[in-house]
């Protein structure tokens, strides 16, 4: 079974085609600039050189349709015809309160999520956009929705109400949602699975560290609270997010730079967190580096960060009375083994102490803790496409059943 995994972005559309059998990637790529002048897809197919097509793609239509071809093309195809694709599963930042698993994209689901936009206006109208598209271009494929918020649905109430008149609960669904579900779920999985545990028994931290980073606390395999909230922007601080601030901080700003309420959610989305505290860079190799040569922002951009991470890690044990492994995954969590180094220090209180030798890794599972650290610290990269395929998979294995 092959498995089409689709992710738009405003004027993205990123790809993966995917062998079932054995989980292997057969295709992946990239369309940019999509409704922009330069629009262009780098294709990635098994066996061949990395292909570049530069065609105008006015939208997400196009672009897809322009991935489909080269899916197909005569010289680099890696499929005969359309009909070789079991399903399609598109990553669907929010669905709200409505679905807490991955489901089939009937019409009913999609009017779900168009009562979505609401909430997620910069996240759902490009991955409605990339759905569509592929209704169009292939009609009798069946889809599947994996959405960012489902794993997060099963936080308590105590986890998910923010303390405001509960009238807003009830009329506009202000709550927290949590995002990044998917990489959560999947890591937290990795963990047990990498353990030898069932997952039922454990007390995991999940800390996706990219630009975006958000932090789960995962127990008994369900989450019971996520550091992002209502949107992406709260919890920790990010490449050019703020994360949590003192709320009244907003109208002090509008009204000291005379600019409206919009503006400074803008400023805290787009020009805070590292990026607005080092005024170098949103991406931690160039603070790292700034850092390194004793530039002060830098080096405190970096304090705030790791900062931010302790002290959720620390509430999270809290919350759940105890920790057994931490977790890190994402672009940072990943690759930085002086970050993981430094959140991890000075919090053997809870039990976690960090191997600095085995921490010398990048991009590979591995399991950094000391021998006796009593608290498991995991490396392990995250894989939502492949996630987001498996469910696919599953969903449209049942349907047909
Ligand atoms: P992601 O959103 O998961 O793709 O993560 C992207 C971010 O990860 C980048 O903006 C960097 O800040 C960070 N990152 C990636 N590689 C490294 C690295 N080798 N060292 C430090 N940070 C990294």
């Amino acid at each position: 079974m092959k498995i089409l995994v689709i992710n738009c972005g405003s004027s993205s559309l990123k790809y993966q085609l995917m062998d079932m059998e054995n989980e292997e990637v057969i295709a992946k790529g990239l369309a940019e600039r999509i409704g922009i002048d330069g629009s262009v897809l780098k294709h990635q197919p098994k066996g061949f050189d990395k292909v570049t097509v530069e065609k105008p793609m006015p939208t997400h239509r196009e672009a897809l349709q322009t991935v489909v071809d080269a899916l197909r093309d005569k010289n680099y195809g890696v499929i005969k015809d359309m009909g070789e694709i079991s399903a399609v599963g598109h990553r669907v930042v929010h669905a709200g309160e409505k679905f807490a698993y991955s489901v089939v994209l009937n019409e009913d689901v999609m009017n779900a999520l168009k009562e979505c936009i609401d909430i997620a206006p910069l996240h759902n109208p490009p991955n409605i956009m990339g759905i569509e598209a592929c209704k169009q271009i292939m009609p009798d494929v069946p889809m599947v929705g994996v959405f960012d918020t489902a794993f997060h649905q099963t936080m308590p109430k105590e986890s998910y109400i923010y303390a405001i008149p509960y009238e807003y609960y009830e009329k506009y669904k202000i709550r927290r949602y949590g995002f990044h579900g998917t990489s959560h779920k999947y890591v937290a999985e990795r963990a047990a699975a990498m353990l030898g545990k069932p997952i039922e028994n454990l007390k995991i931290i999940t800390c996706h560290l990219g630009n975006g980073a958000s932090i789960t606390a995962v127990k008994d395999g369900k989450s019971v609270d996520t550091s992002m909230g209502f949107t992406p922007l709260e919890g920790l601080a990010m490449g050019t997010r703020s994360g949590n601030i003192d709320p009244a901080i907003i109208k002090y700003i509008a009204e000291k730079e005379n600019i409206s309420v919009n503006k400074v959610d803008e400023i805290l989305n787009k020009k805070s967190g590292v990026l607005g505290v080092s005024g170098v860079s949103n991406d931690f190799r160039d603070i790292e580096e700034a850092a390194d040569n004793g530039n002060e922002r830098a080096k405190l951009a970096l304090d705030v960060y790791v900062h931010y991470v302790k002290k959720y890690i620390g509430a999270y044990a809290a919350v759940m009375n105890g920790v057994d492994v931490i977790v890190f995954t994402a672009g940072l969590g990943e690759n930085s083994a002086n970050m993981r180094s430094r959140i991890c220090k000075d919090i053997s209180f809870l039990g976690v102490e960090l191997d600095e030798a085995k921490n010398n890794i990048r991009g590979k599972e591995a399991d950094v803790s000391k021998d006796g650290s009593k608290v498991r610290i995991l490396l392990i990269p995250t894989n939502e496409e492949l996630m987001i395929a498996r469910d696919t998979a599953k969903l449209v294995g049942n349907s047909r059943n």
